[in-house]
């Protein structure tokens, strides 16, 4: 693996530490990139003598705003906003809403950075974008949550629509966020432009399959890595770190493609269940419940539940499927996992292992394939929700499915080929780089400065 930025991306590299102080995981996205691209500015000066690089690394734009909400005992309450619109050469800006308290300029960059090459690798008509706020779903009512997401929406809406800026969902920011948004957008402007949102509910323009896309789509993309190998996910002990949307049916896939998910987890611990995660105990603590996972032991006595110490990385498994935040997996982690074996590592969150972590990989012979191409089928399917959107359509679930698996084997083939003309077979990372960057250079190439 390439630790060295070639020497004319050195100074891009430079430049964006330079123009975005303490923006550290914005960073990490960048270099991520740039470290694969070495390859391809050596084979195309003009994408260099156009500057594409340094472009490409600074948002077109970015907007930050105060989001003012009353909270229960009538206290008001003061967030902050973001949407990053990064880049729009492919089309309108996409990308999700975050809302955790986590959330800075910093993060949103590198989420956007992340989601320009991501949409690209879909074959989509579709830019990159982010968006969300500090705010912090945890313990609020029903009603703040609506007020919160009424105020957010009414600065957001004029800056978004259907053909310019199209937000989705992401964490904290799921069905019931994504309806008081609409309702609010479709108050402020009189219009019921379906297409402003995506991840809709089925009933007001939501698409089939948009749910489960994140999770079934990263499971087909690996199912993919699996048959280039020969091999497959029957029999097969995976490891799913998260209990969100993109977990959840990351968890269903693997069950229903004959593999066997043994370890699941929240933000307060994991859980282990050697007989396989009952997933409609899962759904219900946390979709249903919105409770914290350790409940699952109090009706499955026979697994484990385990808060801190271990990761649940430790977990001896064939498969790792990272699938809760950035950075979630570590070196020491990923050590762990190649000691014990596992030969496949994909990551259903955007960014969760670090890069030290992806070297470790690399070192032991792990496959290691990125976000950016693995969990593309939630935004993909956005996509799929836009087409039935603009053509006041709605598609079958089996159908919207086919599409996606498609899609994925698509994003795969794509990412694997490029590795291969690059000199680099098998390195999905340098493949997923250089195929999302290639498609974008060239547009904006043709679209001029
Ligand atoms: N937040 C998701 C992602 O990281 C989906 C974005 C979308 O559907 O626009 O790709």
């Amino acid at each position: 693996m390439v630790t060295q930025l070639h020497p004319q991306l050195a100074p891009v590299f430079d430049d964006v530490l330079h123009r975005n102080p303490g923006e550290a995981e914005f960073h990490q996205a960048v270099f991520e990139v740039l470290e694969s691209l070495g390859p391809v500015v050596a084979k195309r000066p003009d994408y260099v003598d156009a500057q594409i690089l340094n472009r490409i690394v600074e948002p077109e734009r970015q907007i930050i705003f105060r989001v003012p909400w009353i909270d229960d005992q009538g206290v008001v309450q003061i967030n902050r906003g973001f949407r990053v619109q990064f880049n729009s050469a492919l089309g309108p800006y996409k990308g999700g809403l975050r809302f955790h308290p986590s959330v800075y300029l910093g993060i949103i960059k590198f989420l956007g950075f992340e989601q320009i090459f991501k949409n690209s690798l879909t074959g989509l008509p579709i830019g990159g974008g982010k968006g969300g706020s500090d705010f912090d779903p945890k313990g609020k009512s029903d009603r703040e949550i609506m007020r919160f997401c009424q105020s957010f929406m009414t600065e957001l809406s004029s800056h978004i629509g259907q053909y310019t800026d199209v937000p989705a969902g992401d964490i904290g920011v799921g069905g019931r966020e994504l309806g008081y948004m609409f309702g609010q957008y479709k108050r402020l402007t009189n219009a019921y432009e379906s297409g402003v949102l995506t991840g809709k509910g089925l009933t007001w323009g939501g698409s089939q399959v948009r749910k489960e896309a994140t999770g079934y789509g990263t499971i087909y993309f690996l199912d993919e890595v699996l048959r280039a190998r020969g091999e497959s996910f029957e029999g097969k002990r995976v490891v799913v770190s998260g209990s969100g949307n993109v977990a959840i049916y990351a968890i269903e896939k693997v069950h229903q493609l004959g593999g066997t998910v043994i370890a699941a987890s929240d933000s307060s611990g994991y859980i282990v269940d050697e007989q396989g995660i009952d997933l409609a105990l899962l759904k219900d603590i946390k979709e249903v419940r919105r409770a914290r996972i350790s409940e699952y032991v109090d009706a499955r006595p026979h697994a484990s539940f385990s808060s801190n110490g271990s990761t649940i990385w430790s977990v001896p498994c064939d498969i790792a499927v990272p699938c809760a935040t950035q950075n979630e997996l570590d070196e020491d982690d990923a050590t762990t996992l190649a000691r014990n074996g596992c030969t496949l590592v994909g990551e259903g969150a955007n960014m969760p292992a670090t890069q030290a972590a992806a070297r470790v990989f690399a070192q032991a012979g792990v496959t290691f394939a990125p976000g950016k191409a693995v969990n593309a089928g939630g935004v993909a399917t956005s996509a799929l929700e836009m087409q039935q959107n603009a053509s006041r359509d709605s598609w079958t679930f089996e159908h919207t499915d086919e599409r996606l698996a498609e899609i994925m084997r698509g994003v795969h083939d794509l990412c694997a080929e490029t590795a291969e003309e690059y000199g680099r077979p098998g390195d999905y990372v340098a493949g997923a780089n250089i195929a999302g960057f290639n498609r974008v250079a060239d547009a904006m190439l043709a679209l001029g400065v």
